[in-house]
């Protein structure tokens, strides 16, 4: 190689961006080096010393037996040693790294004569790479937080989907219970419900383990008081996690009868669900391996909790709006009165109580579902005078337009034809800000109400009728004496005397009108009152006989008796001049509705074997009851209508008589059949120790 050339050469080794020294193959004597290469071994510094001595001059220590080592390898084999990114902790810059090659050279003959060295620094590319490791295994590692985190929400959404599936406790208990199998190596779930007013934890999921029936006992119910795991977790309201029950029961924290202990379990976590202020119950999972707190499972199942908390207190909230919904609609269906229910979005009814259907005589089926106007009975309902209320005038209707109706009187006429009075109030049922949600209206029946106040009306028209008479005959009597006296004539004429009985006799029917009014309002008042004491009961009947027998000459009356004889005494306890009201009330009206010159017969009856009644009868041969007519004949003012409207009575003869008698403890009851005749029956209970007491007051009303 010539000056030129070498010099070349150099200058190429010089500025090449690799190190490159030259050994000798015998001693390792550097021969030659450029200046990267000085500065690969940190021998900058002694630049140009190093040239022509032996490496273990210049390299000292044990890398340089390692180098020389290597060269040492490379002249005996000829293999080429190669070193991709060696590291070498340069002082000034920390570690770098060296992709390193020693390549043996042959001479002519092919010994090895020389060694050439080429180090190319890769530091760089070497902390890229391993800030890119770092990089990727950080993102590993987050991967792995993130993808934990996934299966744990993926879990608890499971739980918290199959929890809101129902709203049922042992349905939520087992589609809960259900999820977390399906997650977790778990050997039980025992979910239990809280119930505050018992302060006890009750069982609602099927326990996977075999327990006896001892523990299963143990376990269903579980009071707060208790020292089990499930009683401890909602006093401390955290969850209490046993990491390992078999260490606990060798440490002796738990005993080794604990009911739930068996030899598979290990890790038991119980977690108290608390939904907002309100303990719902708990869950207990008892885990094949060891738990410890911090472990994802532990994580998890407190989250599903959460979930579960939530659905139990909802399925307690909707037990207990369902709770009182029933208890209302028991409340309603209860009442006398219809109620019925009209929803504002369809405008149908929504509900109808047991009433409605009773009043308007209708089927349950009928009202539902309908609006009011399509409603069976819409256009079969009339105000008093008899027009139709027209359908928007029909109180629901009224009530959803927000008007508040209050005691409408109006007519209906049922299925059946019946007709039936109504008194109906209705109201808009509104929201909080006013908006009208439906409307309610309550009806009842007031026909009975109605007719009274009708047979009133008769009654006051007939009763001024009634009292009015005679006291015009009274009148025409005394005017008659009273002229009489003016002219100076004597008063002792069978015609003055007619006069005077006249007046009698109509001051009598006028006294006795009085009284039959005066009795109808004690009744009213209850202030009727019956005075009893031991009355011979056979002398009373024979006395009232012998005076309706003077004071009807135009009817044939005869005395029965059955069972006794006319000199017998019958012993009752009773009220004398009430019972004597009874039987001429009976004897006066078989006299009224019967033709002049007819039988009367009046009976009386005892039999001692029976002993406990004596039974008093009237019979006549008059007009006689209409079957229809029969069962209404003893109410107040009901008056039949198969007579001549000029038999003058206030239909409250009968009305009285079924008072007194059943104030005596006895029954009254009629027979008859139209245009033949009736037979009214009265019978008196005998034994005064059982009905005095319980039947009458003793004081006589004033
Ligand atoms: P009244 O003052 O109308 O007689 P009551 O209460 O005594 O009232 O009787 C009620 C109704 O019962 C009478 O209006 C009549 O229609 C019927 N009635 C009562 N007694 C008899 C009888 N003996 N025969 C037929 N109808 C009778």
């Amino acid at each position: 190689m010539n000056s030129h050339t070498q010099s070349r050469v150099e200058n190429i080794l010089k500025h090449m961006p690799i190190g490159v020294a030259l050994f000798d193959a015998q001693n390792f004597r550097l021969l030659e080096a450029n200046a990267l290469f000085h500065s690969f071994l940190s021998l900058a510094r002694q630049n140009g010393q190093v040239i022509g001595h032996l490496l273990a001059d210049w390299f000292p220590g044990k890398d340089s037996s390692y180098l020389q080592e290597i060269l040492r390898k490379v002249a005996e084999t000829g293999i080429r040693y190669y070193a991709d990114a060696s590291p070498l902790l340069i002082p000034e810059r920390g570690m770098t790294y060296w992709n390193i090659t020693i390549d043996p050279v042959w001479d002519e003959e092919g010994r090895i004569v020389q060694l050439i060295q080429v180090v190319s620094e890769i530091t760089p590319q070497v902390l890229a790479r391993q800030q890119a490791e770092q990089a990727h295994s950080l993102l590993h590692q987050v991967n792995s937080k993130v993808e934990a985190e996934r299966k744990r929400l993926a879990v608890i959404e499971m739980v918290a989907s199959s929890a809101r599936e129902s709203l049922d406790t042992v349905c939520i208990g087992k589609a809960t219970s259900d999820a977390i199998y399906a997650h977790f190596d778990i050997v039980s779930i025992h979910i239990h419900i809280a119930n505050a007013v018992k302060q006890e934890l009750h069982l609602i999921t099927i326990p996977d383990i075999d327990y006896s029936q001892k523990v299963l006992d143990h376990l269903q119910t579980v009071p707060y008081t208790s020292d089990m795991l499930i009683a401890q977790a909602h006093r401390t309201r955290q969850p209490i996690i046993v990491e390992d029950i078999q260490a606990a029961v060798t440490e002796g924290i738990v005993s080794a009868d604990h009911p739930l202990l068996a030899e598979q379990h290990r890790g038991y976590v119980c977690i108290p669900l608390w939904y907002r202020d309100h303990f719902e119950g708990t869950l207990l999972t008892i885990f094949k391996k060891c738990i410890a707190p911090n472990e994802p499972e532990v994580q998890t199942l407190i989250g599903c909790g959460t979930h579960i908390a939530s659905a139990l207190a909802h399925a307690r909230l909707h037990a207990a709006i369902e709770h009182e919904h029933a208890r209302l609609l028991a409340i309603l269906d209860q009442l006398p009165e219809g109620v019925m229910i009209l929803e504002a979005y369809d405008k149908r009814i929504s509900y109808a109580n047991a009433a409605s259907f009773q009043i308007l005589g209708t089927h349950p089926t009928a009202h539902l579902g309908t609006t009011p106007d399509t409603h069976p009975l819409a256009r079969a309902v009339v105000y008093l005078n008899n027009e139709p209320v027209p359908l928007e005038d029909l109180p629901l209707n009224r009530s959803l337009r927000g008007e508040y109706i209050s005691g409408r009187e109006t007519i209906v006429t049922r299925p059946d034809g019946s007709k039936i009075a109504l008194l109906t109030s209705s109201a808009p049922l509104k929201e909080n800000n006013g908006t009208i949600t439906g409307a309610v209206c309550v009806f009842q029946d007031i026909t009975l109400r109605k007719n009274i106040e009708q047979h009133k009306n008769t009654f006051l028209s007939i009763a001024s009728h009634e009292l009015r008479t005679p006291i015009t005959a009274i009148q025409g009597f005394t005017e008659i004496l009273h002229m009489k006296v003016e002219q100076g004539v004597s008063l002792d004429t069978p015609r003055s005397l007619r006069a005077i009985i006249g007046i009698m006799e109509q001051s009598q029917r006028l006294t006795r009108l009085i009284e039959a009014m005066l009795d109808l309002s004690r009744i009213e008042k209850t202030q009727l009152f019956i005075n009893r004491a031991e009355h011979d009961l056979l002398a009373i009947v024979s006395h009232v006989l012998e005076t309706q027998t003077i004071t009807n000459k135009y009817h044939i009356i005869h005395f029965t008796l059955e069972g006794l004889a006319p000199s017998d005494t019958l012993m009752v306890y009773i009220d004398e001049d009430r019972i004597d009201q009874v039987l001429n009330n009976l004897i006066s009206n078989a006299v009224k509705y019967s033709p002049i010159g007819s039988e009367i017969e009046v009976g009386l009856h005892y039999s001692p074997a029976e002993a406990k009644e004596a039974l008093i009868w009237v019979r006549d041969q008059g007009v006689g009851i209409a079957a229809n007519e029969l069962p209404h004949i003893f109410e107040r003012f009901h008056r039949a209508s198969n007579f001549d409207r000029s038999i003058s009575g206030l239909g409250i003869g009968l009305y009285l008589v079924n008072e007194l008698v059943t104030r005596h403890g006895g029954r009254v009851w009629a027979e008859s059949i139209e245009g033949q005749g009736s037979t009214f029956y009265v019978s008196l209970p005998l034994n005064a120790a059982t009905h005095a007491s319980d039947l009458s007051q003793t004081s006589r009303d004033a």
